[in-house]
């Protein structure tokens, strides 16, 4: 996304464009992003050449998951409709782990009637569960564990999940009670130790203490792992002061694991691969102005944009049209929504702005419209997929009536 001639544009795009053929607000995808990113991904770990699968959750439109799977990716799902989305968009069963800490008995099933390469289980009543299932069905399930490794990941603790007070994964002591029992199982084939410490994180140090943490508890038990699944997590740089995740360290200190470890690495990226590929546009209603504070109220909400509300996430918010007159004020920008945290950003002196102009929120294509509703009975936005030049529909504004 660049101005040009003062325009805001993706692609070739520009936004006042898109928002008269199309209304407010809508989330814009941008190919060619999207195809950078899975290129960059695959070059950064090149060496060990590992299977990437896409994190359903952070984008779950269909045709951004055919486009992720034309590129070879398997997926990451975490639910049964994420599970079927996937193999509906056309990707390998064999390319599909499935995480999550409250799996239920029918996406059990489901899973393992699909035969996915990996459930990656998250405590012992699980295991239990798979095997009891697998016994019915007279089968061999391949199985992960998932190894809660207590690292603090250092991002928002919100979105951290490798701590021993979360609720993922499985601690030192129940990782080796469950080794030991999946060796004697005759219907639970271990294949993978799985690891996720958390989201957006930008600080590599953590990844290195998660791998020695892994590569000390693969020593304890004496088995061999196939797979070691280290996740996803990769921050992107959402604002100019965000430092960027050192991929070159990180790898560097995977082909030291894999020195000792003899295993084929998995990831799980979600935000890294879609993150900055998404926009919203939305368009100005009211300015409002107040003695203590002053609003600029957007047509896009927290129901569209559940993240800064969530959990304070910070968006940049761009004028879709450049000039260099400042705003004297500060400005709080918020959506329409009756509840206080239904506001994006606090910005001083941003450019000036008139009822009915429009801005960009930016880097919303993960955890954007995946975390959408439809509170205060609000229709879901329009997505669109923007190609060169090309605009195509991916899926349809709701409307009211689809509400009633
Ligand atoms: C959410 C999640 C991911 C993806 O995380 P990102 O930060 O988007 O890369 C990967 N694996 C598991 C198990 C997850 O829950």
């Amino acid at each position: 996304m660049k101005y040009i001639n003062k325009k805001l544009t993706i692609e070739k795009v520009n936004l006042e464009k898109i928002a008269k053929n199309f209304n407010t607000p809508t989330y814009c995808y941008s190919y060619n992003q999207l195809k950078n990113n899975v290129i960059n991904f695959k070059k950064n770990f090149k060496t060990f050449s590992p299977l990437i699968c896409f994190a359903i959750k952070s984008n779950t439109n269909i045709n951004i998951i055919r486009e992720i799977k034309k590129f070879g990716l398997g997926a990451d799902v975490v639910s049964m409709g994420e599970l079927m989305i996937a193999i509906k968009a056309g990707i390998n069963p064999k390319k599909i782990v499935f995480s999550g800490v409250g799996k239920t008995s029918s996406e059990i099933e489901y899973a393992i009637d699909k035969k996915i390469l990996l459930i990656n289980a998250e405590s012992k009543s699980e295991i239990k569960e798979i095997e009891r299932i697998a016994k019915l069905k007279k089968k061999k399930i391949n199985v992960g564990i998932r190894f809660n490794p207590n690292t603090d990941a250092k991002t928002l603790s919100q979105i951290s999940t490798g701590k021993k007070e979360n609720k993922f994964g499985v601690n030192n002591k129940t990782f080796l009670e469950l080794v030991n029992y999946c060796r004697n199982s005759k219907n639970i084939n271990l294949r993978c130790l799985s690891v996720h410490i958390g989201s957006q994180i930008l600080d590599f140090k953590p990844y290195v203490q998660m791998l020695k943490t892994i590569q000390n508890i693969i020593s304890k038990t004496n088995y061999k792992f196939e797979f070691v699944d280290l996740g996803g997590g990769m921050g992107i740089a959402y604002d100019n002061k965000n430092k960027k995740l050192n991929y070159k360290k990180y790898n560097f200190a995977i082909k030291k694991f894999l020195k000792v470890v003899k295993t084929k690495i998995i990831f799980e990226p979600g935000r890294s691969i879609v993150g900055d590929i998404g926009t919203l546009i939305s368009k100005v209603i009211y300015i409002k102005e107040s003695a203590k504070k002053n609003f600029i109220i957007l047509d896009a909400a927290m129901n569209d944009l559940m993240r800064p509300a969530l959990y304070g996430a910070a968006h940049k918010i761009l004028p879709s049209v450049k000039s260099t007159i400042k705003a004297k004020k500060t400005y709080e920008f918020v959506g329409p929504i009756c509840e206080s945290t239904d506001k994006f950003t606090t910005i001083n002196k941003f450019q000036k702005l008139k009822e009915k102009d429009l801005v960009a929120i930016c880097d919303v294509g993960a955890y954007g419209m995946s975390l959408s509703s439809n509170y205060n009975l609000r229709p879901k936005a329009i997505e669109l997929l923007i190609k060169g030049s090309k605009i195509k529909v991916i899926k349809k504004r709701q409307k009211h009536k689809d509400l009633m």
